[in-house]
């Protein structure tokens, strides 16, 4: 008799202590964020990797060279780097990106490869809304139809300098002073 009444009294006991719970979750602010219903107030951290992109400038150019260093470096091969050499209007051959081919569907966001680009040509964004019904449609090409490299102006080496009056003397100066400690 004295157990029944005992089980009674825990069951209605630990039943308050979970209500006390419940009832501190229901009146502390939320911490998800709801979506797609406030899609617009979203906003995903600035270093969350979401999708690779190759930004082009104003004039559709881009800074890959088609190296493939980040292609080497990925380790689910989710980049091709489709290149061609192409000999330029001063006779010289070089070589050219076709196609930069990035499968979103296989990438684990490691930023890899965005790590190791030595020209700084791709980067992630942290657009996250991919949905789509075929895989194929994850396959994209990053270099926008028509673009080219950017070109990088050479730097040109600087003039050398003439030397300063005081600097010029000591110059001047220098083998007097040799010959004088000779004699
Ligand atoms: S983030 Fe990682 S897996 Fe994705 S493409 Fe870059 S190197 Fe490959
Ligand atoms: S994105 Fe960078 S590492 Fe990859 S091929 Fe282009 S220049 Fe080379």
């Amino acid at each position: 008799m004295k157990k029944y009444f005992t089980d009674i009294f825990s069951g209605i006991w630990n039943l308050l202590k979970g209500m006390k719970i419940t009832g501190k979750v229901l009146v502390s602010p939320a911490v998800t964020e709801c979506y797609p219903e406030k899609r617009d107030e979203l906003q995903p951290k600035e270093r969350f990797r979401a999708e690779l992109t190759m930004p082009h400038n104003e004039n559709n150019e881009h800074k890959c060279t088609a190296c493939g260093i980040c292609a080497m470096n990925c380790p689910n091969q989710t980049i091709t780097v489709n290149k061609s050499k192409i000999t330029d209007e001063n006779g010289k051959s070089k070589i050219v990106l076709d196609q930069y081919l990035y499968d979103l569907g296989s990438c684990i966001f490691c930023g890899l490869c965005s790590r190791v680009c030595p020209q700084g040509a791709i980067e992630f964004t942290n657009n996250f809304e991919h949905a789509v019904y075929t895989r194929s449609k994850l396959i994209k090409q990053l270099n926008k139809p028509g673009s080219k490299k950017v070109e990088v102006a050479k730097p040109v080496a600087p003039a050398a300098k003439p030397a300063s009056a005081p600097a010029q003397q000591e110059k001047e100066a220098a083998p007097k002073q040799e010959n004088e400690n000779n004699q």
